[in-house]
Protein backbone atom coordinates (compact mmCIF):
# COMPACT_ATOMS: atom_id res chain seq x y z
CA UNK A 1 0.00 0.00 0.00
CA UNK A 2 1.12 3.26 -0.66
CA UNK A 3 2.66 5.49 1.88
CA UNK A 4 0.30 8.40 2.90
CA UNK A 5 2.55 11.52 2.54
CA UNK A 6 2.22 14.30 5.02
CA UNK A 7 3.84 18.02 3.48
CA UNK A 8 7.45 17.47 4.63
CA UNK A 9 8.49 20.26 3.69
CA UNK A 10 8.76 24.36 4.16
CA UNK A 11 9.75 24.84 0.52
CA UNK A 12 9.56 28.80 0.04
CA UNK A 13 9.99 29.53 3.81
CA UNK A 14 11.43 32.73 4.78
CA UNK A 15 12.59 33.77 8.22
CA UNK A 16 11.66 37.43 8.86
CA UNK A 17 11.76 39.93 11.75
CA UNK A 18 8.56 38.25 12.77
CA UNK A 19 9.03 34.85 12.65
CA UNK A 20 9.20 32.24 9.64
CA UNK A 21 7.02 33.04 6.89
CA UNK A 22 5.49 30.47 5.13
CA UNK A 23 2.54 30.63 1.96
CA UNK A 24 1.99 34.43 3.89
CA UNK A 25 1.73 32.59 7.28
CA UNK A 26 4.25 33.37 9.94
CA UNK A 27 4.87 30.01 11.57
CA UNK A 28 5.46 29.53 15.29
CA UNK A 29 8.18 26.90 17.13
CA UNK A 30 6.82 23.62 17.96
CA UNK A 31 6.24 23.74 21.21
CA UNK A 32 7.26 20.78 23.68
CA UNK A 33 3.64 18.41 22.95
CA UNK A 34 4.61 18.15 19.41
CA UNK A 35 7.58 16.20 20.00
CA UNK A 36 7.05 13.20 17.97
CA UNK A 37 4.66 13.89 15.97
CA UNK A 38 5.15 13.33 11.88
CA UNK A 39 4.38 16.87 11.17
CA UNK A 40 7.11 18.43 12.82
CA UNK A 41 9.92 19.77 9.93
CA UNK A 42 12.85 21.38 11.40
CA UNK A 43 14.25 24.96 10.01
CA UNK A 44 17.35 26.48 10.87
CA UNK A 45 17.97 26.21 14.43
CA UNK A 46 13.99 25.59 15.50
CA UNK A 47 11.20 23.04 14.33
CA UNK A 48 7.95 24.33 12.82
CA UNK A 49 4.09 22.97 11.92
CA UNK A 50 3.22 23.45 8.14
CA UNK A 51 -0.42 22.15 9.20
CA UNK A 52 -0.72 24.52 11.90
CA UNK A 53 0.79 27.87 12.78
CA UNK A 54 0.49 27.86 16.35
CA UNK A 55 1.06 25.04 17.81
CA UNK A 56 1.21 26.66 21.08
CA UNK A 57 -2.29 28.18 21.05
CA UNK A 58 -3.33 24.19 19.41
CA UNK A 59 -2.26 22.45 22.64
CA UNK A 60 -3.59 25.45 24.97
CA UNK A 61 -7.21 23.95 24.11
CA UNK A 62 -6.50 20.31 24.30
CA UNK A 63 -4.83 17.57 21.95
CA UNK A 64 -4.15 18.63 18.87
CA UNK A 65 -6.43 17.34 16.08
CA UNK A 66 -3.67 16.94 13.27
CA UNK A 67 -0.98 15.16 15.77
CA UNK A 68 -0.27 11.94 14.12
CA UNK A 69 1.56 10.81 17.65
CA UNK A 70 -1.31 10.94 20.30
CA UNK A 71 -4.65 10.99 20.43
CA UNK A 72 -7.29 12.03 22.58
CA UNK A 73 -8.85 9.81 24.77
CA UNK A 74 -11.55 9.91 28.07
CA UNK A 75 -11.16 7.70 31.29
CA UNK A 76 -13.60 6.66 33.26
CA UNK A 77 -13.59 9.80 35.44
CA UNK A 78 -14.44 11.70 31.84
CA UNK A 79 -11.01 13.72 32.08
CA UNK A 80 -9.27 13.71 28.69
CA UNK A 81 -6.38 11.54 28.43
CA UNK A 82 -4.15 11.78 25.77
CA UNK A 83 -2.98 8.30 24.63
CA UNK A 84 0.13 7.93 22.59
CA UNK A 85 -0.25 5.97 19.25
CA UNK A 86 1.36 2.72 18.98
CA UNK A 87 3.54 1.76 16.59
CA UNK A 88 1.71 -1.41 14.76
CA UNK A 89 -1.72 0.94 15.18
CA UNK A 90 0.15 3.87 12.88
CA UNK A 91 1.40 0.92 10.14
CA UNK A 92 -2.13 -0.58 10.01
CA UNK A 93 -3.13 2.67 9.26
CA UNK A 94 -0.61 3.29 6.53
CA UNK A 95 1.26 6.31 7.82
S1 LIG B 1 0.24 18.73 13.93
FE1 LIG B 1 -0.15 19.42 16.04
S2 LIG B 1 1.18 18.11 17.28
FE2 LIG B 1 1.90 17.96 15.18
S3 LIG B 1 3.50 19.49 15.05
FE3 LIG B 1 1.61 20.45 14.34
S4 LIG B 1 0.76 21.44 16.14
FE4 LIG B 1 2.29 19.98 16.85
Amino acid sequence: MAKKAIAATLDGAVMTAEGLSYKGVILEPIVEQCEGCERVIPFEDAKYCPAYAQPARKWAHGVCNFATHVRAGVDKEGKVKVNPLKASKRAARGR
